[in-house]
């Protein structure tokens, strides 16, 4: 069985790594050969919307799933029915390209959110500022990862510059949330509807980028309602593969941020702290395989390495310790690898995590140690 995988970036790569030993096949669709699935696997280049090599790469697979969620919904509905199936549903990714219908999915299924407001006008932002209130957050409806395209808004002289920043696309403004921690859930549906869920993931962000991750987190009673709110979501979308939710937590209650429809960098660690990855089960769940176990194997924290690499030679002499190096060029900003450690206790896992961290990303280790 081959799967298409729209887009080659590194959550390409690690679902391609984990289904070879499945016996699985993999054909990428990306711009650039030289990405990280690229360097895998057999790939097709060309612009990720282009009808005509999306419908090559649906002749050629059984299924397509996706690398990045923001591919055309047009471009894929255009593709002629009886081809490979796509899993995660169209709908599911329609719903997460647009922070709109998002909060509007999460609101339909009772999944507590932020407060938020539809802006398509400077006159728009100005009655959702005075409903919603200061301090928020305005964020383009679309295109948004890694904090790109939100502005914080502290002070009623904040609105010139957000709007001069971000007034040319469709927004929302929402409350900012002065959360105690940020967790995510990643579940998994399998082609027969059978569910299974990781442990939560404790996050911390930094300039709107996910710097660190450990797992398990939390309470019993956290985790039943991250698992609530996901299970909604995978049903509502009658959903196939891996799904990720992230909330933002306070006074012990969950309120859900945004969700991708698909393996999330927060679940890395997965690949050695869990019985089966996220990208394994993504891999079995839409190639109608059963899935397997998402138990966590101790106590794991996942580092990432943004913008420049550290000496590879220098941290592989710490016992234990995971490099993921994803192949790409260095920039600002940009997500080139990730360190796993994985640990019999969460106290030994976080001393060691922090070092490792001071190591790699001294802002993140000053911002939380
Ligand atoms: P997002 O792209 O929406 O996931 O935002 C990236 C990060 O920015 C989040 O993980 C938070 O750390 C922060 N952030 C975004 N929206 C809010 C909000 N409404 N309240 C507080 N922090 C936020």
């Amino acid at each position: 069985m081959r799967l298409g995988i729209v887009g080659a970036g590194q959550l390409g790569r690690m679902m391609a790594l984990a289904g070879y030993p499945l016996g699985l096949e993999f054909l990428f669709l990306d711009r650039d050969a030289r990405s990280p699935g690229g360097q895998v696997g057999p790939i097709l280049t060309g612009e990720l919307g282009d009808r005509k090599l999306l419908g090559e790469l649906a002749s050629r697979c059984e299924v397509l799933t996706f690398d990045w969620e923001n591919v055309s919904v047009e471009a894929l509905e255009s593709l002629p029915s009886g081809g490979a199936r796509i899993s995660p549903p169209v709908r599911a990714l329609a719903a997460a390209q647009d922070r709109l219908s998002e909060k509007r999915t999460f609101e339909l299924l009772g999944i507590a959110t932020t407060r938020y407001a539809s802006v398509n006008s400077r006159a728009d932002l100005e009655v959702a500022v005075k409903s919603i209130g200061l301090p928020g957050v305005l964020k383009t409806r679309r295109m948004g990862y890694d904090g790109k395209g939100q502005f914080v808004l502290r002070k009623p002289a904040d609105l010139d510059a957000a709007w001069a920043a971000l007034g040319s696309a469709p927004l929302l403004y929402e409350n900012l949330v002065p959360f105690d921690r940020e967790v995510s859930i990643i579940a998994v549906r399998g082609r027969d509807g059978s569910v299974a869920y990781y442990p939560l993931n404790l996050n911390v962000h930094r300039d709107g980028i996910l710097r660190l991750t450990r797992a398990p987190f939390g309470s019993a009673a956290l985790t039943r309602q991250a698992q609530r709110a996901a299970k909604r979501l995978l049903e509502h979308f009658d959903y196939v593969g891996v799904l990720t939710i992230e909330f933002f937590v306070r006074q012990g209650k969950l309120v859900a941020n945004e969700m991708a429809p698909r393996v999330h960098n927060s679940g890395h660690w997965t690949i050695e702290g869990a019985d089966t990855s996220q990208f394994e089960n993504h891999v079995r769940a839409i190639a109608g395989l059963p899935l397997g176990s998402t138990r966590a194997r101790g106590h794991s924290a996942m580092i990432n390495l943004i913008g420049t690499m550290p000496s590879r030679e220098a941290l592989l002499a710490e016992p234990g310790l995971h490099w993921h190096d994803y192949g790409k060029d260095p920039r600002p900003g940009r997500k080139l690898g990730h360190i796993t450690l994985v640990e019999d206790s969460a106290r030994r896992r976080d001393s060691r995590a922090f070092k490792v961290l001071g190591r790699t990303d001294r802002a993140t280790w000053l911002a939380i140690r």
